[in-house]
């Protein structure tokens, strides 16, 4: 097919944003029969992953009876198997390896019959009144229109819903979201002496922090093993009161970060035993967001919500990671802990934007306070919204209804028929 015939065509469903979200509704809904395009701004799927270079998996269980429960399954269970079948995956940890996972995600949407774009950038929208009938996107061939019967917003910061008009909000009520991180690697590192000395260079690092040596103001060094012998994951840096969503604060931060990673680096070769002989490998093509723009939605989750452990109605999700807040104003991360055989429900409602009757919204940038979204962003869950989300549009389209008219029993009996556990 040609880009004119492309463009000419009413895809059923376009899902911006390419992430895990994003490849969870796009192939949750193109097994429900739908004609799907993905459009995605870098030349990867698998979102954060690749982007931000994210890994490992948080934890997405807990124990029932002293028996390891699951929370996040169905497409997300596919995937980790998928992962752990071809090197993506540590075999006992939840580590990932970025480049199996790209290559995974093509080999499953094209086998699946998911239509791709990479390198398309979502630049604008066409609607009707409640109706959003077309995106646009820059690519090399130019801005390109693309149609749809129904659209999924999975672009982490709701860019989609933003310019579909749909009311949002920034992080907290002061506009303030969780520090931007850039993560990076370092290679050739004794692993083993590194260890030993561990608490040591933790150590170390809080004293030259006070000294003023270190201008980094997170709190320790946050660093994890990866899948290959000699090299370290760092996701240490901490670029905060910047606005995530804004070009040039982003630009900025990347530089900020940019200078604490080198710093780190520095400190760390001079100073620390098992560093001796590191090399700076690599850093993130994109600073990571942990958090920016939210849909206010037909329903706003809470952190009371989260606590009580909600089981609501109309549940398309379940989750347990704790509320983990990296302080969006300097030092200091605080965790609120779910007690064991205990979570909470994500409602359907979280995921439909106001004022739109043909968008739903998946991943980080549901509908939700600052304080919920800190637990639920992680990838497992985020995965799970996606198959919701993807499953919704495709009973939308069979019945020709906006997304907010459906019947949620119907979607709740498909994702469990697909291995999803709703939590209720
Ligand atoms: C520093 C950091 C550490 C983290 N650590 C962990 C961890 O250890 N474990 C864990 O499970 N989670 C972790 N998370 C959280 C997790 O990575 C994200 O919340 C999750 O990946 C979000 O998934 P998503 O599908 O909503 O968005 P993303 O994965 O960000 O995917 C969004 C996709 O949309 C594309 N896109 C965005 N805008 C546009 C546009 N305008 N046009 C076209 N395409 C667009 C992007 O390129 C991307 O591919 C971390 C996050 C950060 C930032």
């Amino acid at each position: 097919m040609s880009a004119i015939q492309f463009t000419s065509k009413m895809w059923d469903l376009i899902v911006v944003g390419g992430g895990l979200s994003g490849v969870a509704a796009a192939v949750s809904a193109r097994r429900q029969g739908l004609d799907v395009l993905i459009v995605e701004k870098s030349g990867f799927l698998g979102g954060a992953i690749g982007t931000m270079l994210i890994s490992p998996f948080m934890p997405y269980s807990t124990k029932v009876d002293g028996v390891r429960f699951d929370l996040s399954r169905g497409f997300f269970k596919e995937l980790h198997d998928l992962l752990n079948a071809t090197g993506g995956l540590s075999g006992n940890r939840e580590d990932i390896h970025e480049e199996y996972v790209k290559l995974a995600l093509d080999r499953l949407v094209v086998k699946e019959g998911v239509q791709t774009l990479f390198h398309a950038y979502l630049c604008g929208v066409q609607k009707e009144g409640d109706v959003l009938n077309a995106v646009m996107v820059a690519t090399k061939a130019g801005v390109l229109t693309f149609k749809a019967r129904y659209f999924i917003d999975a672009t982490g910061d709701a860019d989609l819903s933003v310019m579909a008009g749909c009311p949002y909000h920034l992080g907290r009520p002061d506009g303030l979201c969780q520090p931007m991180t850039l993560c990076f690697r370092i290679g050739n590192v004794d692993i083993p002496t590194f260890q030993k000395n561990r608490k040591d260079i933790q150590e170390k690092y809080k004293l030259f922090q006070q000294e003023g040596k270190i201008k980094n103001p997170r709190e320790n060094i946050l660093v994890f093993n990866t899948l290959v012998d000699g090299m370290l994951h760092f996701n240490t840096t901490r670029v905060v009161k910047h606005n995530p969503s804004d070009p040039f604060d982003v630009t900025k931060a990347e530089m900020i970060a940019r200078e604490q990673m080198h710093e780190m680096y520095s400190f760390l070769k001079e100073n620390c035993p098992g560093f001796e002989n590191s090399r700076l490998l690599y850093s993130a093509g994109e600073i990571g967001v942990r958090e920016s723009r939210m849909i206010d939605g037909e329903y706003l989750l809470t952190e009371t919500d989260l606590r009580d452990c909600v089981k609501f109605a109309d549940a398309i999700a379940a989750g347990n990671y704790d509320i983990d807040i990296h302080n969006p104003e300097g030092s200091g991360t605080s965790h609120y802990y779910f007690p064991d055989g205990e979570w909470y429900t994500i409602p359907y409602r979280a995921l439909q934007p106001k004022n739109i009757s043909n968008l739903l919204v998946a991943g980080r940038c549901i509908s939700s306070t600052h304080e919920a979204q800190a637990s639920y962003r992680i990838m497992p869950i985020v995965t799970t919204l996606g198959q919701a989300a993807g499953c919704a549009a495709a009973i939308a389209a069979k019945a020709n209804v906006g997304v907010k008219e459906i019947s949620v029993e119907e979607l709740q009996k498909i994702l469990i028929e697909n291995g999803a556990f709703i939590g209720i």
